[in-house]
């Protein structure tokens, strides 16, 4: 009988020495064990990795531990599910083909489950394979002029590619668990399935992508880049398929439209359509940048050791006035410009797997509605996220960025110089109080000065705020009805973080599950 040590300090030692330990065994009564949960524990005076470790022992010997030894139990079935992940797809005819449209971590999901239950599956990206994108991303960062259809957003894996592939969950099985799983498979570290704050790093994730669109072409799929999708095809008040960019027809269904947030012509072509959707708060402010070691000394007084990079969330809510958070925080990663068109500055966060650069950073945001929109139509909230982004190019008068040293910031001046950053276009000192609203900058304010408390010199001046950060999540949310479609356009089926079912890659890939298992079903 297999058992479970729950929460137990782990360090150099191999897992079965830690086992034996614990249970008060000699080594070679350990027949096998494995960690399968781990986290850094901060909270200790120095911090510490802990973890659960799966412990194989003679059976009479596990359940009199199993019941004598406080934090060890019974290893149970749900245990194993939860780290198996399998979830089976009902296999079925298919009358018509469906189509995806964007291959980011919502449509490549969608595209891969209904692959499983048999669907001849087309899955359409405006961008290029991954292979390509990153040498055309690597070429803007160098001078040469912007995509629009293929960049750090577009392009396969959406906006996940050029990330820091954070995927932290609560849960890791059942449907969850296929989607790990398939990461797992497709060449993530299996440390993924344990880890509370697991990430896969960019590099990692340009691998993975190729692997996955193997298999779904390898299941019958069909995956088509370069292919923009410029309207939708409805006949007799149904969506029955997509126009591209070079005019071809491509008839099928459902249409399942999973096109990320920033593909506003991709949204705007559902509502032309005949979707209808609801404006939503979403977050904006700029990101801060400090060197790691700052961040590393306030979190791990006692010194970090063979610690990883130091993580925060911090929250800031003071009564009567607008929250606001710490976002999307990437340890030892660099920040990036995320951008889809020529004219406009966005910044965001980006790792590779050692996360091993100087810097930390993260995204300190202000929540703003429908009411600092300044209208009230479906696009009212991404014409306002577009007028920051323009300006801020109006500002600095180029991709560099504006920015912002953080204790200039707080005192309301203009920085004569800037800490030396890991934004490839550089940054330019412009007072953030032009650029953003001013209920964000107070925000922002009050929440850097609280989160100093925190982490001492978190709002010091060797932290710079580059801006701005406007593409947290959709300001709108498309409605779907109960089997996923839209209300108002049968067969189109609005998916993923840019249809507001979604934020993050893990959410916008389990979106994309979610409305496949529908049309399975
Ligand atoms: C730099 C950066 C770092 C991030 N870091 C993290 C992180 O660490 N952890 C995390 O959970 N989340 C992170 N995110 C957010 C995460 O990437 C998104 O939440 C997630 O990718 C959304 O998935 P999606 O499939 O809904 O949309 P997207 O990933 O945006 O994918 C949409 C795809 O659709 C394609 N498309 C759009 N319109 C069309 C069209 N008309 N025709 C054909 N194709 C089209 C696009 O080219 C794109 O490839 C990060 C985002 C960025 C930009």
């Amino acid at each position: 009988m297999p058992l479970l040590l729950q929460n137990v300090l782990l360090d150099d030692r191999e897992p079965s020495l830690v086992a034996a330990a614990v249970l008060a065994l000699p080594p070679e009564r350990i027949r096998s064990a494995e960690v399968v949960r781990r986290g850094v524990d901060a909270r200790a005076k120095s911090a510490v990795w802990r973890g659960n470790i799966k412990v194989e022992l003679d059976d009479r010997e596990a359940e009199v531990l199993a019941s004598d030894v406080p934090g060890v139990r019974a290893w149970t079935e749900r245990d194993e599910a939860r780290r198996v992940g399998s979830f089976p797809a009902h296999r079925r005819a298919w009358p018509t083909r469906p189509i995806v449209v964007g291959a980011g971590p919502a449509g490549l999901f969608a595209a891969l489950r209904l692959m499983e239950a048999g669907a001849p599956v087309l899955l359409l990206e405006r961008g290029e394979p991954v292979e390509t994108r990153v040498g055309t991303v690597a070429g803007f960062w160098r001078g040469k002029p912007l995509n629009p259809d293929s960049n750090l957003l577009f392009g396969e894996g959406g906006a996940g590619t050029f990330s820091d592939g954070k995927v932290y969950t609560r849960r890791r099985d059942g449907d969850l668990g296929w989607i790990f799983r398939h990461l797992v498979d497709a060449g993530a570290d299996a440390s993924v399935l344990d880890e509370s704050w697991a990430h896969l790093g960019t590099d990692k994730i340009r691998k993975i992508l190729p692997v996955l669109r193997q298999r779904l072409i390898a299941g019958g799929g069909e995956v088509r880049f370069n292919a923009r999708v410029v309207d939708l095809i409805v006949h007799a008040g149904r969506c029955v398929g997509v126009r591209l960019a070079n005019g071809e027809e491509l008839l099928g269904g459902p249409i399942i439209v999973a096109p990320g947030h920033s593909a506003r012509d991709s949204i705007a072509m559902m509502l032309r359509a005949g979707a209808v959707g609801e404006l939503r708060p979403v977050a904006i402010g700029a990101r801060i940048e400090h060197p790691q070691a700052l961040i590393d000394a306030g979190l791990y007084p006692g010194g970090r050791g063979k610690l990883p990079a130091a993580s925060y969330r911090l929250a800031y809510n003071p009564p009567g006035a607008r929250s606001a958070y710490t976002f999307c925080m990437c340890p030892g990663g660099m920040v990036v410009p995320a951008q889809h068109e020529p004219g406009s500055n966005v910044v965001n966060g980006m790792s590779f797997a050692s996360r091993r650069a100087g810097w930390a950073n993260s995204a300190v945001i202000v929540q703003v509605g429908p009411e600092d929109y300044g209208a009230t139509d479906a696009s009212a909230g991404q014409r306002f996220q577009a007028r920051i982004e323009a300006e801020a190019y109006r500002l600095s008068g180029s991709y560099a960025a504006p920015a912002q040293r953080v204790d200039d910031f707080l005192a309301d001046r203009l920085s004569r110089e800037l800490p030396k950053s890991s934004y490839p276009f550089g940054l330019v000192p412009i007072e953030l109080r032009a650029l953003l609203p001013a209920a964000v900058i107070e925000g922002m304010k009050g929440a850097i000065r609280a989160f100093d408390e925190k982490i001492p010199g978190f709002a010091s001046g060797a932290g710079v705020l580059i801006a701005p950060e406007t593409r947290t999540t959709s300001p709108l949310r498309l409605l779907r009805g109960d089997n996923g479609e839209s209300p108002t356009l049968p067969g189109l089926i609005p998916s993923g973080e840019g249809a507001g079912w979604g934020g993050g890659i893990i959410s916008a890939a389990h979106d994309g599950f979610t409305v496949a298992e529908r049309v399975i079903g």
